[in-house]
């Protein structure tokens, strides 16, 4: 299963990461950072991540890592 992780403290809470996850599973979250922006956070879907880094080449803040999968166990998965 792949992962993203937010670097809190970079995100504006643009969403601009949002509308590019083929899964939608970002969205924003009710906390705040320092410079007060929402910051966004995974729902309750996160599994469902395909680790194709699109929301962390859209982030104009490099806010997101992408912990890829590195092989996926079966094709299934792999489609999903
Ligand atoms: S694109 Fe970057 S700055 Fe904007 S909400 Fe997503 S993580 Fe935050
Ligand atoms: S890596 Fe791809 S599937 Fe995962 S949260 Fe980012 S845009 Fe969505």
């Amino acid at each position: 299963m792949s992962r993203i992780v937010f670097i809190e403290e970079r995100c504006k809470g643009c969403l601009l990461c949002a509308g590019v996850c083929p899964k939608s599973i970002i969205r924003q979250s009710a906390r705040m950072n320092r410079q007060g922006y929402r910051v966004a956070e995974t729902g309750e879907n996160a599994e469902a991540c395909a680790g194709c880094a699109g929301c962390a080449v859209m982030c104009p803040d490099m806010a997101i890592r992408v912990f890829k999968t590195k092989k996926m166990k079966n094709s299934k998965e792999a489609r999903a």
